[in-house]
């Protein structure tokens, strides 16, 4: 069994469930990682090895955890084949670090969530998660245009989705179970086009992921505040109620309402909602921060 899926075997299991093994504990209390992430285009032309993850002392938890956080330790030999891989598709495939935040940070937000809606009526209220890169891995896709020196393109892309092979992020697959049982609906909200959304909601259901609705991006449409109004309005063609929305799940800045890449330069208080109903979680790959100055 790789350690990939040894850690989240075990953490799934047992934090999940209020049981979290010795040594993992202590990741509960640390905050989330402070993640500067992406796009409105999910998938850009390019892959870009400048990725900006600034974390906070989870990630020395994390490296103590690992015994990685006393002096650098000397550059591990790449694996054969694995030497020309951007190190974001490396990292997001191989690394424990990866897989851990992903489980601490979606069991941090399960604990947000049933706070958040303990005063609230079952089936009054919805969470809203991004798929690509929040709940759906596709670093497969990234992995093989990149072997293949080849960049994003919407055919490549629709050819990949149509596969319905996306795995599911560590975590994942456990909150949107929790939701489910603290009454809470769950609505996917994507920018997946319309065309590719029946294949993107058997993905989901395949690997776990229980969903009440994906509203996937009409044409011409990217922004995502209409969908995740008309899930707080119950005008979704789901047919929900209206429901009220009790945490976003993002790897994109867009993801959130009001979500710039200028929120970099707000005062803090306008970043209050981080942490508290919006919620962040890795992406190095691609992001809209590639369209970012140069620092
Ligand atoms: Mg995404």
């Amino acid at each position: 069994m790789t350690w990939r899926r040894y850690v989240s075997r075990v953490v799934d299991r047992y934090w999940i469930y209020g049981k979290a093994p010795q040594g993992l504990e202590v990741l509960r209390g640390f905050q989330l990682p402070l993640v500067v992430p992406e796009a409105h285009n999910p998938h850009p032309t390019h892959m870009n090895n400048h990725h900006r993850i600034a974390f906070t002392g989870s990630t020395c938890a994390l490296a103590v955890l690992l015994g990685a956080c006393a002096s650098p330790a000397p550059a591990p030999t790449p694996a054969p084949g694995a030497a020309s891989d951007p190190p974001a598709i490396h990292w997001v495939r191989t690394a424990a670090e990866h897989d851990l935040l992903f489980q601490q940070t979606y069991a941090w937000i399960a604990e947000r969530v049933e706070a958040r809606a303990s005063g609230l009526e079952r089936g009054s209220w919805a969470v809203i998660v991004d798929a690509d890169e929040t709940v759906l891995d596709n670093s497969e896709y990234q992995l093989r245009r990149s072997r293949q020196g080849l960049g994003y393109t919407s055919d490549s892309w629709a050819v990949w989705v149509r596969e319905e092979a996306a795995p599911a992020l560590p975590g994942a697959v456990s909150f949107l179970r929790r939701v489910k049982e603290l009454g809470g609906r769950v609505a996917v909200v994507t920018n997946r086009n319309e065309d590719v959304c029946e294949p993107t909601r058997r993905n989901l259901a395949a690997v776990g992921l229980t969903v009440d609705v994906v509203l996937c991006r009409q044409p011409g449409v990217s922004e995502k505040e209409t969908r995740s109004r008309s899930v707080q309005d119950g005008t979704t063609s789901a047919g929900l109620p209206p429901l009220e929305i009790v945490a976003w799940v993002g790897d994109n800045i867009h993801d959130f309402p009001g979500g710039s890449q200028e929120l970099r330069n707000s005062d803090p208080g306008s970043l209050a909602d981080f942490g508290v109903r919006f919620f962040l979680l890795p992406n190095p790959m691609y992001g809209s921060w590639e369209r970012n100055p140069p620092s």
